[in-house]
């Protein structure tokens, strides 16, 4: 039978991501900082303890899924914290999306107790991590990934070696800064047509079969009644939150600033999720992006 394995951060991602590792037949041993998020997972079997030491303490391969840098640095290197009882030869897997930096320091820590750390960001939404069809960009020492896969490959559909720790998180960052910007094109250019007189139906049908084609319009485009099934259509609620957007871009600036790199577009994707956090949007999908120019 498969041993234990434990799973940090119960939240959008992390419970239907734990909640496969179940299906596949994982015994899992969970927590959260919110008890009300760990309900679901210990009525299906899961074991739920006090903080991440203990999860530590009792499986030796932990998979994390927290918002952003400082709750990782939390839950690995805090007073309760992984690292305070890791097992030797443990694999601690990591899929929050964070500076790249923050999964490196993460690896030495790790190192130093005799354990592994890779960094694990997905792709794909609730839906994706519900379905268990994420993909999985994995940086870290490359003897381990194998290790990996076997986990990753419960909750996802596709799982990518990318290089050494970090490279996973760069992957990723790369990805939702072409994503932002990609959406906050197709966003304008949707408002420019309907304003100009065009059916936006029919805008986005001939975007569609020309050159301006992209995810943005095709797959998940945010103008409302433009298509079925994506949160436009939903007032926006759902999907990808524009506070993570904003969060993932700043991530995107922060490494940009480090290389020396110009990303001029990056960044004033970066300066327009930060209005529309300040003027409400936060909690909305990042698709809203739409209604935000609409109403400017
Ligand atoms: P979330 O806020 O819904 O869940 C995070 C969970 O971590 C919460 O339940 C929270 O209580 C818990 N947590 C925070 N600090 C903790 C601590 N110290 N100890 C234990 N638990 C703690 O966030 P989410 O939407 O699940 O996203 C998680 C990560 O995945 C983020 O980095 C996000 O950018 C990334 N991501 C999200 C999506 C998406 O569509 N939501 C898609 C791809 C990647």
């Amino acid at each position: 039978s498969k041993t234990q394995v434990g799973f940090i951060g119960l939240g959008n991602m992390g419970k239907p991501m734990a909640k496969n590792l179940l299906k596949h037949g994982y015994p899992v041993i969970a927590t959260d900082v919110f008890p009300e998020s760990c309900k679901e997972l210990q009525e299906l079997g899961a074991q739920i303890v006090d903080n991440p030491a203990e999860v530590a303490d009792q499986a030796d391969r932990v998979v994390t899924m927290l918002p952003s840098s400082p709750n990782v640095i939390e839950v690995y290197t805090g007073p309760n914290g992984i690292l305070k009882k890791v097992k030797k030869g443990s694999l601690l897997i990591d899929s929050s999306t964070i500076d790249p930096a923050v999964s490196k320091e993460m690896a030495v820590a790790a190192e130093k107790m005799g354990a592994v750390f890779m960094d694990a960001p997905v792709s794909g939404g609730v839906g994706a991590a519900s379905s268990g069809k994420l993909t999985f960009m994995v940086g870290g020492v490359e003897e381990e990934f194998t290790a990996a896969q076997e986990l990753l490959t419960c909750m996802g559909a596709n799982v990518v070696y990318c290089g050494a720790v970090g490279t996973g998180q760069a992957a990723k960052i790369c990805n939702n800064m072409l994503l932002a910007i990609g959406m906050i094109g197709t966003s304008e250019t949707m408002n420019l047509g309907i304003r100009l007189g065009l059916d936006p139906k029919l805008l986005a049908k001939i975007l569609n079969m020309s050159s301006g084609r992209c995810w943005s319009s095709d797959t998940y485009n945010p103008v409302p009644g433009v298509m079925e099934g994506v949160p436009s259509g939903n007032n926006y609620q759902g999907g990808f939150g524009t506070q993570l957007m904003a969060k993932d871009l700043g991530l995107a600036q922060t490494t940009a600033t480090n290389t020396k790199t110009p990303v001029p577009l990056g960044s004033l994707a970066h300066q327009i999720y930060r209005m529309m956090c300040a003027r409400g949007y936060s909690g909305k999908d990042f698709s809203s992006v739409f209604q935000f120019l609409q109403g400017a």
